[in-house]
């Protein structure tokens, strides 16, 4: 059997069991390699972030950072770091477990990655909780996308991957602009911008949503110009106007010739999405950062605090009694397994910012998804066929789109590249 032998005075880890023994769960761009134990002062599972140390370099920046900063971030939505475990030759980070990233998730639970409108509001929710907790203490996440989401069998999202966050208290104007991952990168770090804030994260969260609804990433470009390109395509070039404000506000843009492409309706590339889901979508994904919502506001949008007919608790129901998406995670080892952590006491720590448990937003017991549903007694078929009829809009609205850009400019968007950005 398999032990890791770890010399740590508080957090010795010995296999969970036969099936959750060292597990690999994930690799990275760090080499890092993810594995499950149990803590044996603590019994909870546990996921090993292992940083492989080159003996020239010593300890990578972004390790540090990710730990300075993971340890004082204390949220439910946020992946806990436990430990750290400090050897010659490696760094471990000691990690909550989470049963799976949101990608995964969408691969295996949604109707080709859509995700039905329920869970889509729970885990919008609490990403911009998460989002919002490293705002107002001064983090900046960076690299927010679906593989650095974690859902736990709770049902809770937490943000995890810190490598690339930094604090953005002093100096502004210093950041790298080869930060946020292609897809899910904001236009104005696109444009050059070296002053970016918050709202990064903010578009971040846009793209996350959307591609939750439909089941794939809103703008997929090959690179930067690319990207800046497909982003245009949907919500619009900015006028003249527009852009010289963005550049008054940020000076160091560089701002080429665009093609002058109309705004396309949300509702059109979204068709099933609500009014409301709509209307957060704008706010998020405004073009000028300026312009764009900021995660705490966005948690009091009508898209979040309106009833939702749909749900079993009548018409009052707020994200604040808001229950997990409630699914039978298909626990990847067992019963037996499943039993065990189930078993488990799970302390829930009063941190500070932390909401008390028993106010807690996710607090009451999961529903069974059936039960979401009263009028509808095949809640997973109609969304389904709803997530279809998505796939097939947005096929047509790009299709539409290309062929108008094609008449337009004479230029035919070559095809997605499907490898996803690193
Ligand atoms: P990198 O910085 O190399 O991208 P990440 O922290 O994003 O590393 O982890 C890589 C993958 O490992 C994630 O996309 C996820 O699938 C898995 N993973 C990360 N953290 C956890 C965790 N706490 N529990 C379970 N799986 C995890
Ligand atoms: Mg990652």
């Amino acid at each position: 059997m398999n032990y890791i032998q770890v010399g740590h005075p508080l957090l010795t880890l010995v296999p969970a069991d036969h099936n959750l023994q060292l597990e690999k769960l994930g690799e990275g761009t760090y080499a890092t390699v993810y594995k499950v134990g149990r803590s044996r002062t603590t019994n909870e599972i546990v996921a090993l972030k292992e940083i492989h140390l080159d003996a020239e370099e010593g300890t990578p920046s972004t390790a540090i950072r990710e730990i300075s900063l993971m340890k004082e971030l204390k949220h439910v939505n946020i992946v806990r770091l436990h430990d750290v475990i400090h050897t010659e030759t490696k760094l471990v980070l000691i990690f909550e477990y989470c049963e799976q990233d949101l990608k995964k998730y969408m691969d295996q639970h949604g109707d080709r990655g859509a995700l039905d409108p329920n869970t889509v509001r729970s885990f919008m929710y609490q990403l911009l909780k998460g989002t919002a907790f490293c705002h107002e203490n001064q983090v900046l996440h960076r690299d927010l996308k679906p593989q650095n989401l974690l859902i736990n069998r709770k049902g809770e999202l937490k943000l995890g991957d810190f490598g690339l966050a930094r604090a953005f208290g002093v100096p502004v104007n210093t950041f790298s602009n080869e930060v946020v991952t292609l897809w899910y990168r904001a236009p104005d770090v696109l444009l050059g911008s070296r002053t970016y804030s918050t709202s990064i994260d903010v578009w971040s969260c846009g793209c996350i949503f959307a591609e939750m609804i439909s089941g794939s990433p809103l703008f997929r470009g090959r690179d930067n110009q690319d990207q800046l390109l497909h982003i245009m395509r949907i919500i619009g070039t900015p006028s003249d106007a527009q852009f010289q404000k963005i550049v008054k506000e940020t000076p160091e843009l560089q701002i080429k010739q665009f093609p002058r492409y109309a705004k396309m309706p949300f509702q059109q590339v979204l068709p099933k999405a609500s009014p409301q889901a709509i209307d957060l979508l704008e706010k998020l994904l405004k073009f000028d950062p300026a312009e764009r919502i900021s995660a705490a506001d966005a948690l009091s949008h009508p898209y979040f605090t309106t009833a939702v007919a749909s749900t079993p608790f009548g018409l009052n129901t707020s994200p604040a009694t808001m229950p997990p998406p409630s699914f039978n995670f298909p626990h990847p080892h067992g019963h037996q397994a499943q039993q065990q952590y189930q078993q488990q006491p799970q302390p829930q720590q009063q941190q500070q910012g932390q909401i008390p448990s028993h106010m807690h937003p996710y607090s009451r017991p999961p529903v069974p998804i059936y039960n979401q549903h009263p009028q509808n007694t095949d809640p997973m078929t109609a969304a389904a066929a709803q997530s279809r009829a998505h796939a097939q809009a947005i096929a047509q609205a790009q299709a539409q789109a290309q062929a108008q850009a094609q008449a337009q400019y004479g230029q035919f968007p070559p095809p997605y590249s499907h490898a996803p950005p690193r």
